[in-house]
């Protein structure tokens, strides 16, 4: 299932001036080569807001602008074929245009696409969703955002309890109580053992994130002693099983999510696993199937929809009673999309199949192993760390396993390594040492190995 691997490289002092050298050329390259995405970015920059759509779609040295994605391939505006590891920050699993969806789509189209109300395929949904991940009620919303926001409220709801704990420096979308603890760096970090509640942007008030405690990953101790500091008072955590917003970090201490399951549980908390990114990826039936750890509530979204805009959250029957009972009131005009619906059928009962699982481990011990062998010839000090479909080259010489051990990474490894991918013709999510590659089930064995010839352009210009 996953394969780690560490080793430590060399950290030599021109690394620093060579970097900044080869991110000004690569960058210099990729603007040069991009005419017509220029011309379109003056253009964009004129009604939208920061010229893209989601602040997440800024990328350096400029925006990458799409118009087409077949199987494991997009193009962008000037015609360049990009190997697709981006993969829409983890959501196409399915690869583009997959025939299946595409059929699933296009039939649901033409007999309505929004009705406000349900449609069988939601039952198929749910169903198929209950056996991968062992929870037995479901209910949709459109986003990871609405996912993990419904999840808080529902912890609150079926506790009487305000507070919630979240993992230090973890991502689980723009909603205030989540807004918190994410990607701070310097002062706001607070004490090793007592990390701070620092807000992640501007317009989160300090009311809501006083009730929100953090605690760093990998660490039953901090989190024992935040509960007994608000006994009580803590609804439930809500956390990763495997940080994916810090590169790739499992946990690696041993016992660590059994620990958690059992401390939110004696002091009468829930558990909330965020599977927003490792949900489907991972594993069949994300990392509460692959570790074997049962939450109270699990939040899915992205690979889920096959593409189309998608949340889902699943709980026991307890937790969820509070919404048949209609206390908590999980509620959205878009909830259960048709097409969405359509999508997600047929992403989980055509696409996502074990054969698609087999194929994903083929692919990334392939991918790995090439990875690994640069990284050892050309002594990086970088490590690969690779699950299910999904992987990274962290540039870090000893294991990453927590927050403040990714915030002391230097992100111009990771972004020299992007542009010589993307101007080399592969394409990653553009924030570098945060994110990971994806594999979808149309990637060939071509596509991965273009990954690691890539990275050993850079290893080459970096070691020249
Ligand atoms: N949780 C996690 C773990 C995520 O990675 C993300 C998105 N990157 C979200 C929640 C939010 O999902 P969305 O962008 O669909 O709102």
């Amino acid at each position: 299932m996953a394969t780690a691997e560490r080793a430590r490289g060399r950290r030599t002092a021109e690394d620093g001036p060579r970097l900044d050298r080869l991110i000004a050329e690569q960058e210099e390259i990729f603007v040069r080569n991009r005419p017509r995405a220029a011309e379109i970015q003056r253009r964009a920059e004129r009604h939208l807001a920061g010229g893209v759509t989601s602040s997440w779609q800024v990328a350096e040295p400029k925006p990458v602008w799409i118009e087409r994605g077949k199987g494991s391939k997009v193009w962008d505006v000037d015609g360049h074929e990009l190997v697709d590891l981006h993969n829409g920050y983890g959501v196409m699993a399915v690869g583009h245009a997959h025939p299946k969806i595409v059929e699933a789509v296009q039939r649901r189209v033409t007999e309505g696409t929004h009705f406000a109300q349900p449609t069988p395929d939601s039952i198929v949904v749910a169903e198929n969703l209950a056996e991968r991940f062992g929870l037995p009620l479901w209910r949709f919303g459109n986003s990871g955002t609405e996912a993990t926001m419904d999840a808080v409220h529902l912890m609150r709801a079926a506790t009487g309890r305000n507070k919630i704990i979240k993992v230090e420096g973890t991502y689980h979308g723009h909603h205030d109580s989540v807004q918190v603890s994410v990607y701070q760096e310097g002062e706001d970090l607070g004490p090793n053992d007592h990390p701070f509640s620092a807000p992640a942007s501007a317009g989160i008030p300090t009311e809501i994130i006083e009730l929100t405690r953090v605690v760093p990953f990998n660490d039953l101790e901090t989190l024992e002693r935040v509960f007994a500091e608000h006994e009580g008072e803590i609804a439930g955590m809500i956390m990763e099983a495997v940080m994916m917003n810090c590169g790739i970090v499992l946990s690696t201490l041993p016992g660590y999510l059994e620990g958690v399951r059992r401390i939110t549980s004696e002091h009468g908390a829930l558990l909330t696993f965020d599977e927003v990114k490792t949900g489907l990826t991972i594993h069949p039936g994300g990392a509460t199937a692959a570790f074997g750890v049962t939450p109270d509530i699990v939040c899915l979204a992205k690979a889920l929809g096959g593409g189309l805009p998608c949340g889902a959250i699943g709980g026991t029957e307890e937790v969820m009673d509070v919404i048949v009972r209609g206390e908590y009131d999980q509620v959205g005009t878009f909830n259960g999309n048709p097409l969405t619906m359509a999508a997600a059928r047929a992403t989980l009962t055509e696409v996502l199949t074990p054969a698609a699982y087999e194929r994903f481990d083929a692919l990334r011990e392939r991918m790995t192993r090439g990875c690994r062998e640069v990284i050892d010839e050309y002594d990086l000090p970088a490590y690969v760390e690779a699950i299910g479909a999904k992987g990274s080259v962290t540039f870090a010489p000893e294991t990453v396993t927590d927050y403040r051990d990714y915030v002391k990474i230097d992100g111009r490894y990771s972004h020299a390594l992007w542009l010589f991918q993307h101007n080399g013709g592969v394409f990653l999510p553009p924030w570098g040492k945060a994110e990971q590659w994806m594999l979808s089930v149309q990637h060939s064995d071509q596509d991965v190995d273009l990954f690691a010839e890539n990275l050993r352009a850079f290893a080459t210009a970096l070691r020249s």
